[in-house]
């Protein structure tokens, strides 16, 4: 009798979803692996003593992006970087990340003053100042987009939903006005409310949001020096109708899962419309998929690494570039060191067997696959 066991079923799925996300698209000739991590330059929890009034309130963060994840500082940055570095690939260069950026982060302070009636914010950079000690950590952000390490691109002017987080604290919402008064715009629920930048209750919100977005991409011109060429939108949330918007406003390559999120008035309720990789929108936009996940800080027992080569096996046996996804939140030590290190030691054992298994890969960033040759 031909027996299937639980685990080969388990393989076979996973073979099965690999290749759909691949099998469509452009073919590449060359191996490329692009590290695309998402939510630089949020706050998301400011301290850890704001997480001990959220345990003291009885608010779960056990299965919440607001765990561990915080404002990245030097120490983060010294310590990727240096995980970086430590492989090369068949041109010399270090491994880089595509370090999508959220541009800025409410100004409390001043809606606050304004009793919750209008948006302030303030950039990111300045974010690094109110909320740590030190004032380097955007020295260390430039040195390190200087050395190679990391290319920084578009994930949204601030990664919080205005509409719907001024409402609940016009509403007197208790968590919501708690995470206020702690700096910080988690909604209290374990889900991801607020986050989503780019979802509406009413279609007529996406003027705000393209307000929104031509904003954010001019003050990332004017922090950078040089405009993003590619976004990924806030919890791969984004209207079709704002493509166009994206593309004339200098952003030619959208990044994603294999399926994006479009809005339908109500909130964690999506349309889905699948992408393969470099399908061109009827707007001029690139899609490029993520093909790869590599998120240790959601479950620290299963084998990431050894998932991810397979992923990355499948990715180039269609002629598909890697497109790792591995957000911030498993680098960031300044909540809890264990977590930092943890995600760290797997993203060096992976970068190590990636540089073994295929000495002649590219390390890229998302916008360098406008100039392959
Ligand atoms: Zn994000």
């Amino acid at each position: 009798m031909f027996g299937v066991n639980k685990e080969s079923l388990i393989k076979l799925k996973n073979i099965a979803s690999a290749i759909r996300v691949n099998y469509r698209g452009k073919k590449l000739d060359k191996k490329y692996v692009i590290f695309e991590s998402d939510d630089w330059g949020a706050i998301r929890t400011p301290s850890k003593n704001a997480l001990d009034v959220y345990s003291a309130n009885k608010i779960d963060l056990s299965k919440s992006f607001y765990k561990y994840d915080s404002l990245e500082n030097s120490n983060d940055f010294e310590r990727i970087f240096e995980v970086l570095n430590s492989v090369k690939d068949v041109n010399g260069y270090p491994a880089k990340i595509t370090a999508n950026t959220i541009v800025a982060n409410p100004d409390f302070d001043k809606i606050e003053k304004y009793h919750y009636k209008e948006f302030f914010l303030e950039p990111f950079t300045e974010s690094y100042r109110n909320y740590q000690s030190s004032s380097s950590t955007f020295e260390f952000f430039k040195k390190g987009i200087n050395d190679g390490f990391i290319v920084p691109q578009f994930h949204g002017r601030e990664h919080l939903n205005i509409t719907r987080w001024l409402n609940d604290l016009n509403n007197k919402k208790e968590k919501t006005l708690l995470s206020f008064h702690l700096k910080s715009t988690f909604s209290g629920t374990g889900d991801y409310s607020y986050m989503e930048a780019f979802d509406w209750d009413s279609k007529d919100e996406i003027e705000f949001h393209k307000m929104i977005i031509s904003d954010g991409l001019k003050l990332f011109k004017k922090i950078f020096g040089f405009s993003s060429k590619s976004f990924i939108p806030p919890c791969y949330n984004l209207d079709p109708d704002l493509h166009g918007f994206l593309y004339d406003h200098g952003i030619e390559i959208l990044q994603g899962m294999r399926v994006q999120l479009a809005p339908t008035g109500e909130f964690n309720r999506y349309k889905k419309i699948p992408h393969y990789f470099f399908e061109k929108d009827i707007s001029g936009l690139l899609y490029n998929i993520r093909n790869v996940n590599f998120e240790p800080v959601f479950n620290k027992d299963f084998d990431w690494v050894n998932k991810s080569m397979k992923d990355i096996e499948i990715a180039f046996l269609f002629g598909k570039p890697a497109v790792i996804s591995t957000h911030r939140i498993n680098y960031i030590s300044s909540i809890s060191q264990k977590n930092g290190e943890f995600g760290l030691r797997l993203l060096s054992e992976l970068l190590k067997k990636i540089v073994v298994k295929w000495p002649d890969i590219e390390f890229i960033s998302t916008p360098d696959l406008l100039n392959l040759d």
